[in-house]
């Protein structure tokens, strides 16, 4: 089964709850108009089902291996990236001097969306490509972006995001890679990187890592990084590609999923590097690219949990097991699984928190847009806090989500889910990464405590909780069923949560140990708001005399995530309030199993 497009509830989904009118009222996105957005998702949501949707089950088995300084990537793959290039895919959000389209990064997402969704391992290489030329947009000086730009905009070159080491995981701070500065400018690199998405590969003509290391005399930890640039070509001054740099792949790992994806230990000896911004600044400049890869990555969950659905729908319409209560289309004695109620059960548990995950990750996406290019200051100010409060939202819920639902889509299909034959087990192999990597799901729970709760002192968490109450207020109508009650009381579940969070923020142990049920809380409350914004949209078109059954069946997953969903939040005050003694209760060598 090949991949299908949602590029209809892309579309709902930018038009009313990321606010793509708003977007394309800025000057420099004024052609990003509804028709024009939706006539480009539909052509990339094309290129994906038939060119890279294919080579899904090609990289699974083959994989990307390493062998003697090369890696080779899946007999599928040359072609459809040399495609990807061609159509230009790559550039859609990035400014026209260096060849991009300058469409928004909400539109931008909706095409993540798609092509990850078509190939989760192939999409690394372009994700990582994209977040290496956000950071040399931001941090990079005039000749790193003139040379390297255009080409890795293009895809022509590929990026990468070298912090790992063996010491040094969730503590970057421990990295020990050596920069000396050269006399003319230049730095000279050495030391060992592990984990390196797509360090190396036969699909572009350059590779171009970004590379954490430490100068001479650096401050220890995190304060004492600097950011390079390490093409593994040098290119000369007419802008071809000349001398190989020193840098090289030593091996690839064996993995549980993403087989295509080469995930590299790279030893770099004396490599010709360039810094990207200043001194000791590293951290700083890597976090630019890691925020734009972490919606990244929260979108994997969204991605690969819609093409697990799809293949979940399809299967449960063909396959007949067992008579479900008052079925008319039995055949035999038998229905086809779809009518089982505990097979809706978990078909719906799928579809609306996809499309719960979408909310939250274009809406987290056109607060990017607004914060980085809002004329309105105040407005832009806003939404650089919206961001930043909902980048960790997106990472870590949408990707525990991208596993708990290709689980679930295995559970729909039964035995047939978990023999590989079918391609849906493919998924939740894939997915397992994505809440490990772009910092742990456990990171980003306490980035959201330490960091974003406290933005302005808690005024802003308030405020914005503030706003979703306003809304839960309004959904007085049957055709919301339990929303606005749900919303409302998951909201005091949440204001209890922060309170007792707060009260306790000096105690590490007990306030942290709560962060991930917090998260959790918070992430799903969120998303319900954004899914009621679309909610009353589809009310209003139906209220219009809209006869399309989308804008119904948009009610019925925003009625069911109300009642199925929102009510799990209760649940997790407890564990959020619970406190450190019994985490801390047992001596640690003796959670040895005896
Ligand atoms: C397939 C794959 C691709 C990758 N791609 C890249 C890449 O392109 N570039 C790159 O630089 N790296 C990459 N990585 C590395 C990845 O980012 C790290 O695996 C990740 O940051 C976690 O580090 P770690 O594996 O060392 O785990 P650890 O840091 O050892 O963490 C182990 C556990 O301890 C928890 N933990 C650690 N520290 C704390 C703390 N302070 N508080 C609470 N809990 C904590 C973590 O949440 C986790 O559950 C990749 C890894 C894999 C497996």
């Amino acid at each position: 089964m090949t991949y299908r497009a949602p590029v209809k509830d892309m579309m709902f989904v930018l038009e009313h709850v990321a606010g793509l009118g708003e977007i394309a009222d800025i000057e420099s996105f004024a052609h990003a108009e509804n028709d024009l957005v939706e006539g480009l998702l539909s052509e990339c949501g094309r290129f994906c089902s038939e060119v890279i949707a294919p080579t899904n089950a090609d990289g699974d088995e083959h994989g990307s291996i390493a062998k003697d300084g090369v890696v080779v990537t899946p007999p599928s793959f040359k072609g459809a990236y040399d495609q990807y290039v061609q159509s230009g895919w790559g550039a859609l959000q990035f400014p026209e001097q260096f060849g991009g389209g300058n469409f928004p990064t909400a539109v931008a997402i909706a095409a993540k969306e798609m092509i990850t969704a078509a190939n989760m391992a192939f999409s690394l290489c372009p994700l990582l490509t994209t977040g290496a030329v956000v950071d040399l947009l931001e941090h990079g000086d005039d000749y790193l972006q003139q040379t390297f730009l255009p080409k890795m905009i293009s895809g022509e070159w590929s990026g990468t995001m070298n912090l790992s080491e063996p010491q040094a995981g969730s503590d970057v701070g421990a990295l020990t890679t050596k920069a000396l500065p050269n006399d003319d400018g230049t730095y000279t690199i050495s030391g060992t990187k592990i984990w390196i998405t797509w360090g190396e590969h036969d699909l572009a003509e350059n590779i171009c890592h970004l590379v954490l290391a430490r100068l001479p005399d650096a401050p220890v930890g995190t304060k004492g990084i600097s950011l390079f640039l390490v093409p593994k070509y040098l290119v000369d001054d007419d802008g071809s590609l000349g001398e190989r740099n020193g840098v090289e792949v030593v091996s690839t790992e064996h993995k549980l999923g993403i087989h295509a994806s080469p995930t590299c230990v790279m030893e770099y000896d004396k490599a010709t590097a360039y810094i990207v911004g200043q001194p000791n600044q590293g951290m700083r400049q890597m976090f630019t690219m890691m925020n734009d890869a972490r919606l990244g990555v929260g979108v994997q969950g969204l991605a690969i949990a819609d093409r697990a659905y799809q293949m979940a729908v399809d299967y449960a319409l063909e396959r007949r097991q067992g008579l479900a209560p008052g079925d008319e289309d039995a055949e035999n004695g038998q229905s086809r699984i779809v009518a089982h109620p505990d097979v809706r059960r978990m078909l719906l548990t799928m579809k609306s928190q996809i499309e719960a995950m979408r909310a939250l990750t274009y809406r987290n996406a056109a607060a990017i847009d607004f914060a980085h290019f809002s004329p309105d200051e105040s407005k832009a100010e806003y939404e650089r806090k919206m961001a930043d409060l909902l980048t960790p939202l997106s990472k870590a819920w949408g990707t525990d989500l991208g596993v708990e639902l290709t689980s679930l889509a295995i559970q729909i299909y039964g035995g047939m889910g978990y023999v590989e034959e079918t391609g849906v087990a493919q998924h939740w192999r894939d997915s397992r990464i994505a809440p490990i990597y772009e910092g742990t799901n456990g990171i980003q729970a306490m980035d959201l405590l330490g960091r974003k709760l406290p933005m302005d002192g808690g005024a802003f968490v308030k405020g914005f909780i503030g706003d979703m109450r306003d809304l839960a207020a309004e959904l007085d109508d049957p055709a919301f069923g339990q929303m606005g009650a749900q919303l409302a009381k998951a909201l005091d579940t949440t204001d209890e949560a922060i309170a007792w969070l707060t009260a306790n923020r000096t105690d590490f142990a007990a306030s942290f140990g709560g962060a991930t049920p917090f998260l959790r809380i918070f992430a799903t409350v969120t998303a319900a708001y954004f899914m009621a914004i679309g909610a009353k949209a589809a009310k209003a078109k139906i209220d219009a005399g809209d006869a399309d059954p989308f804008y119904a069946d948009k009610l019925v997953t925003a009625r069911f995530y109300a009642a199925n969903i929102l009510p799990t939040v209760n649940g997790l005050l407890d564990a959020v309030t619970a406190g450190a003694d019994d985490l801390y209760g047992i001596d640690a060598d003796r959670l040895q199993s005896v």
